[in-house]
């Protein structure tokens, strides 16, 4: 596995991405997914220049991040549960995946006590199926008042992971919809929300062409991970 090279590969295509769609590559940060990889791995990824890494549980990514230099940042992009969250805010820089008002509330709650602010984003099941984790769209727009107005949360954008699907294209629709409710929230509400974390190896060209800010990319980084199932079904700890 050459990280360095694969690390070039997907940076250059982004910027392509980016430039196809009237875009820079600045635009869009990509945070490559270090999930079920050791700390030796993401080190040669460090080597390599890259500094935004994404980890999908708390626990895991605790011991990691611990044996890592302080020069690399990591974000939060899997489910968060409550009894972790004490233990997520120093950690990450930013949470992707704020899925519920009560969670949401619990974080600004947390982070009071503990003295942090984080940069938060809200993820969103804007397909009603996929991904079992999310505001449904209409819970969103219901709730998002309230959410603006939790102490210490810094609200900056959405985030979605659409059904999985090998064909690039199915996950258009997905992206453009998530685009439209920020929009829309943004509009509604006088909020700014400059954020769209979207888009996996399998599909961040199609994402960036629809204006993700965030590519969470794993696999085109480092390889395949072990299992099927902790692609999409990450047990374990961070289960509910
Ligand atoms: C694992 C994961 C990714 C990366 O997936 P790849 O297909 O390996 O690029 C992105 N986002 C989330 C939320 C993930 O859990």
């Amino acid at each position: 596995m050459d990280i360095a090279a694969n690390l070039e590969l997907v940076s250059s295509r982004i910027a392509a991405a980016a430039e196809k769609s009237g875009r820079t590559a600045d635009d869009v940060e990509l945070i490559a997914v270090t999930k079920t990889h050791p700390a030796e791995v993401v080190r040669e990824a460090i080597a390599a220049g890259q500094t935004l890494f994404g980890e999908n549980k708390v626990q895991e990514a605790r011991v990691k991040i611990a044996e890592l230099p302080s020069s690399a940042r990591w974000h939060l992009i899997g489910h968060l549960q409550k009894n972790k969250v004490r233990h997520a805010l120093p950690l990450f820089e930013m949470i992707h995946s704020l899925d519920s008002l009560e969670l949401a509330t619990a974080v600004g709650r947390i982070a009071e006590e503990e003295g942090h602010r984080p940069r938060v984003l809200l993820e969103v099941n804007v397909s009603g199926e996929g991904s079992k984790f999310g505001f449904k769209p209409d819970r969103l727009r219901t709730d998002f008042e309230q959410l603006l107005a939790l102490p210490r949360l810094s609200i900056e954008g959405v985030m979605t992971i659409p059904p999985f699907n090998q064909e690039p294209e199915a996950s258009r629709p997905f992206f453009a919809a998530l685009r439209e409710l920020r929009d829309e929230l943004q509009s509604t509400s006088g909020a700014s929300l400059p954020h769209l974390s979207m888009g996996m190896t399998n599909d961040f060209e199609v994402a960036i062409e629809e204006g993700a800010t965030f590519v969470r990319v794993g696999t085109a980084i480092f390889g395949e991970r072990t299992s099927w199932r902790k692609r999409i079904a990450p047990e374990a700890d961070d289960a509910p």
